[in-house]
């Protein structure tokens, strides 16, 4: 029976290992399939939730696929890991408000960037250690074959530059860095150099042998290169350009992640890196679009530091401005019949979206037809006004991107911009001198009126004088948009 046991008993740690390794095959390629219908479900406001929900999911399927693999000898910092991280995560979604989404996100990819380059490291010190010991043991060269090698060194080097590039977009988002583009002499030549050095040591990483004693050296020199050309090419970069830039870094993390992936043979790292990287690649093309900036100008072109030029000369002019009271602003909305409502970035910042929902059912009740104009860069993240928006139940059929409803801005009676100033500025379209010209604006200037809530005749985030704000037909309720609007409602409901 013992020796019956013992033969037996190799058999079965073989059945049950394949058993678990298609058990995690099986959660990965669920995780993959769910991640992909989740970044769909992202593609409409509707469905955005739902899109969210799957992608949750697939990263549970994920985590638990990896959870059971074999190379896990003890689960202590895990656990650790766990609690920490879900505490951290839990945190940030109960206390982070919705205006400080890009800085957090900038946060995310920085931490994700330094999870991969962290394992990157590790793999590669283990891994060259083992190599040598082999080597040493057997008389054998053993060492990294050109795909490892490959695949590590991207994995870190975009990782290194990844990590310390989005903790410097988070400083400047946050205000702890100076928001304005820092710029000096030959900058952007002495950045290409840097990264030049740093590809050129990871060629040489791949060409030598991990066993000659500069190996490590050079790849330590490689690691260091990519922190600092982090730190340097976001330096230039103003804070207007600092979400194109997240999701770029977004895109780079998600590479190094995919990279990751090869060096760990990890069928999901490869999959989810390259949807990442792929998806953050593509919505950096399409906000560059958005603003008509090209990509080459958004990353060398040291956007903030012109328009701030342009602010100060703009700003020695003087016109006349016209205000408008709560009642006057509250009848001109109770007799419209076709409003159309503008939402900015000071909308987000007032967290107005509540109040917005309520004047425009008051507009709705005494007849007056209201529709949401979006434009694709409102606010300070893609979608950014849709999900406020939602958030306080304002139908989607409502809600109307640029294209769609720009040529019905004409036959408004008013046009109600609520925090907004750059997507509504006429100087994107007449004037050619200014930084935003060519960016596809809101056309609120073509409506019968205009009403804007605003605090103050600051500017918007380009820092750049609006013409709209001085045209007769425009008036300004100043103020905080939440009290104005709340203002505006009761207004509305005592005439
Ligand atoms: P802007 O940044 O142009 O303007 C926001 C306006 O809101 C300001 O004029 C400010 O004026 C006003 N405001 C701020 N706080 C309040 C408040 N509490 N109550 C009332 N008004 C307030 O916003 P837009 O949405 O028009 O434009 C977005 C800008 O961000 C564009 O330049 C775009 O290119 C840029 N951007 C957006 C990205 C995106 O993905 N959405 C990505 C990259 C850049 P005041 O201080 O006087 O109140």
């Amino acid at each position: 029976m013992t020796q019956l046991l013992a033969q037996a008993t190799p058999y079965l740690t073989v059945q049950s290992l394949d058993a678990r390794r298609l058990f995690i095959e099986v959660c990965y390629l669920a995780a993959s399939a769910l991640f992909i219908l989740g970044l769909r479900g992202l593609t409409a406001p509707d469905k955005a939730r739902r899109g969210m929900q799957l992608a949750a999911a697939g990263m549970l399927l994920a985590v638990i696929g990896t959870l059971i693999k074999e190379e896990i000898v003890s689960y202590i910092w895990i656990i650790v890991g766990l609690v920490v991280g879900s505490g951290i995560g839990a945190a940030i979604s109960i206390w982070m408000p919705m205006t400080a989404i890009p800085q957090r996100t900038a946060i995310s990819h920085a931490f994700g960037a330094l999870a991969a380059t962290l394992v990157g490291i590790e793999h590669y010190d283990h891994m060259r250690h083992e190599y040598m010991r082999l080597a040493a043991r057997t008389e054998m060269p053993l060492d990294f074959s050109t795909f490892e090698m490959l695949a590590l060194g991207f994995e870190v080097l975009f990782g290194s530059l990844t990590i310390t590039g989005s903790f410097m977009a988070f400083g400047k988002l946050q205000g702890f860095v100076p928001s304005r583009p820092i710029t000096y002499k030959f900058q952007n030549e002495i950045n290409i150099g840097l990264f030049g050095l740093a590809v050129v040591l990871f060629i040489g990483l791949i060409a030598a042998s991990s066993q000659d004693w500069w190996h490590p050296l050079m790849f330590y020199l490689m690691v260091a290169l990519g922190l600092a050309v982090g730190v340097l090419i976001v330096l230039p970069i103003g804070g207007a350009d600092m979400p194109v830039v997240i999701s770029l870094l977004n895109s780079y993390a998600g590479l190094a992640a995919s990279a990751t992936g090869f060096a760990l043979q990890n069928n999901v790292l490869i999959i989810a890196g390259a949807l990442d990287g792929a998806s953050g690649f593509f919505l950096s093309i399409l906000m560059s679009r958005a603003m008509n900036r090209s990509f080459r100008n958004v990353l060398f072109g040291a956007f903030g530091a012109v328009a701030e030029q342009e602010a100060a000369v703009a700003g020695a002019d003087e016109r006349i401005v016209k205000s408008v009271s709560v009642d006057d602003a509250a009848i001109q909305l109770a007799y419209a019949s076709s409003v159309i409502i503008v939402p900015g970035y000071g909308m987000a910042v007032a967290q107005a979206q509540h109040q917005v929902r309520e004047l425009a059912e008051q507009i709705e009740s005494r007849g007056g037809e209201v529709k949401y104009a979006i434009h694709p860069v409102a606010g300070r993240m893609p979608g950014h006004m849709n999900v406020l928006l939602a958030e306080a139940n304002v139908p989607y059929d409502k809600l109307f991107e640029m294209d769609e409803i720009n040529h019905e801005f004409s036959r408004a009676d008013v046009a109600l911009v609520i925090g907004a100033n750059d997507v509504v500025n006429p100087a994107a379209k007449k004037d050619a001198s200014s930084p935003i010209y060519g960016m596809p604006i809101l056309n609120a200037d073509q409506a019968k009126s205009v009403i804007v809530l605003k605090r103050s005749m600051n500017p918007g985030f380009s820092q750049i004088e609006n013409e709209l704000f001085y045209d007769p037909k425009c008036a300004l309720l100043f103020g905080d948009a939440k009290s104005s609007l709340s203002k505006l409602v009761a207004a509305m409901k005592s005439l």
